[in-house]
């Protein structure tokens, strides 16, 4: 266990707000791994807004050229903290974009439209769509709310796109060029565009 709440790759700076997820998908880093490179991600407790921030100045956002809100877990979560965060980086910062990743559930787990929320302080979500269907998408990830957060993830990117945030899916290059077309559809139809990501193992 640690407490790293945010670490430097390659020009960005990752924040790490919590291990919860309501997935618990089959490739998960977090079966395999304990976090990313020399980071042990896994946390002993989740920090407030204060204690991600002290430690986003102990880096420094001059060298950086972007934040994102990542995981060992679904960072949308901790959805007070991440906001909280994020307005103390827009005010250091105001230039720098912010990103999320995120399995897109935000909405599914608060029980409400957070996307008015993120709008204004996040620039880019990028969501794991992983999948062409609700069918498939259950069984490989394995959501808390069952077969409905398919849906429930392609409307969060809906109203993202909507509320004027750049909206990245992803899949992964193992899924098959059919599958790959049907998600690139689908990314389209919901206002995003596709990322096809190479499969860590
Ligand atoms: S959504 Fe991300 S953090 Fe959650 S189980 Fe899937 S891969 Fe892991």
């Amino acid at each position: 266990m640690s407490n790293t709440y945010v670490y430097p790759y390659k020009n960005a700076l990752y924040i790490n707000l919590t291990n919860r997820c309501s997935n618990d998908c089959d490739f998960c880093l977090r079966r395999t791994s304990n976090g990313v490179g020399e980071y042990n991600l896994w946390l002993d407790g989740e920090p407030d807004a204060a204690a991600v921030l002290a430690a986003v100045d102990g880096y420094g956002l001059r060298q950086v050229s972007e934040v994102v809100f990542c995981g060992f877990g679904e960072p949308t979560m901790a959805l007070p903290v991440l906001l909280d965060a994020a307005r103390g980086i827009r005010a250091r910062r105001p230039d720098l974009p912010i990103r999320i990743n995120t399995n897109g559930q935000a909405n599914l787990i608060h029980g409400r439209d957070v996307t008015g929320e993120l709008a204004g302080l996040v620039d880019i979500v990028s969501v794991s769509l992983n999948a062409p269907t609700a069918e498939e998408y259950d069984a490989l990830c394995h959501p808390e709310h069952g077969p409905a957060a398919f849906d429930a993830v392609l409307d969060f990117c809906r109203k993202c796109a909507a509320r004027g945030i750049r909206v990245t899916m992803s899949v992964i290059d193992t899924l098959g060029e059919e599958k790959i077309a049907a998600c690139r559809k689908i990314a389209g139809d919901a206002g995003a565009t596709l990322r096809v990501r190479p499969y860590i193992g």
